[in-house]
């Protein structure tokens, strides 16, 4: 098999990927979201152990310490990561884990998990990019602003990826995503 268990999905802030892959779990059954920790503050709507498990920093530093993480960065003046009883859950029933975390927690994952099918999403542009993340209204003019500066250096690093995605018309990325797995799955049996 070329790939294991493990699909990794990064983009930068805003380019959709939440939607993406509510989008993949709703249609797939065999696909399992990782559910990470973070120290942000819930937005509105988010639920504790559905969208994130809502830490505080020195909970969060004692999972660091405790070894209880696969990845973790800091990310816009939050910290985020990856538990491994996340990772363990989906893959003891036998699904794709999807991971969607950003740029530096990913290369973490190549060195730990190198089978690790790691799939990039961009924008169709940057002021699209731009015009999503504000259009959300979820965050200040700072985090914006913060968000938007990493977005930069995330968009310089897709070459990195097995796959690029342009998140333009949310069905065809969809679809492209879609046939990226069954490739996967197809020729890696
Ligand atoms: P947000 O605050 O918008 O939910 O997430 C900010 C960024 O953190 C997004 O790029 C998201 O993919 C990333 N992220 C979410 N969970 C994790 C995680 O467990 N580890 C890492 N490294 N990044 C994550």
């Amino acid at each position: 098999m070329k790939f294991g268990k493990l699909i990794v999905l990064t983009g930068p802030s805003g380019v959709g990927k939440g939607t993406l892959v509510r989008s993949l779990l709703n249609r797939h059954r065999e696909l399992h979201l990782s559910v990470s920790v973070t120290t942000r503050e819930p937005r509105e709507g988010e639920v504790e152990g559905k969208h994130y498990y809502f830490v505080s920093r020195s909970g969060f530093e004692q999972m660091v310490e405790a070894g209880e993480l696969a990845e973790w960065a800091e990310f816009a003046g939050n910290f985020y990561g990856t538990p491994y009883f996340a990772l363990k859950q989906g893959i003891g029933e036998g699904k794709w884990v999807i991971l969607e975390i950003e740029l530096e927690g990913a290369r973490q994952i190549r060195d730990k998990f190198p089978k690790a099918l790691r799939l990039f999403i961009l924008p169709p542009s940057w002021e699209e990019l731009e015009r999503r993340l504000r259009g959300r209204g979820q965050d200040s003019e700072s985090a914006i602003a913060r968000r938007l500066l990493r977005a930069q250096e995330e968009i310089e690093a897709a070459g990195e990826f097995d796959f690029q995605v342009v998140n333009d018309d949310l069905e065809v990325a969809l679809k492209k995503l879609e046939s990226i797995l069954n490739l996967v799955e197809v020729s890696g049996n």
